[in-house]
């Protein structure tokens, strides 16, 4: 997995302190076209002053390939 961009600051609030956060269960992001895939797990970054979502990554990026064929 590539390395997280180092983040500055918040371009929203300007704030400096963010934390982590992933999504499971119902929010795991599917492969368009691929029916029978269980898709990813998406972790966030995310400031914690504002809660604006930085970044976004899903886990397991190899599953998307081929979808936008
Ligand atoms: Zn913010």
């Amino acid at each position: 997995m590539k390395q997280l961009s180092q983040i500055e600051e918040c371009p929203k609030c300007a704030g400096r302190e963010f934390g982590r956060g992933k999504q499971n269960g119902y929010a795991v992001m599917l492969p368009i076209n691929k029916a029978m895939s269980f898709g990813s797990e998406v972790e966030h970054i995310i400031c914690t002053s504002c809660g604006y979502i930085i970044e976004s990554y899903v886990k397991k990026p190899e599953k998307f390939k081929g979808t936008m064929e």
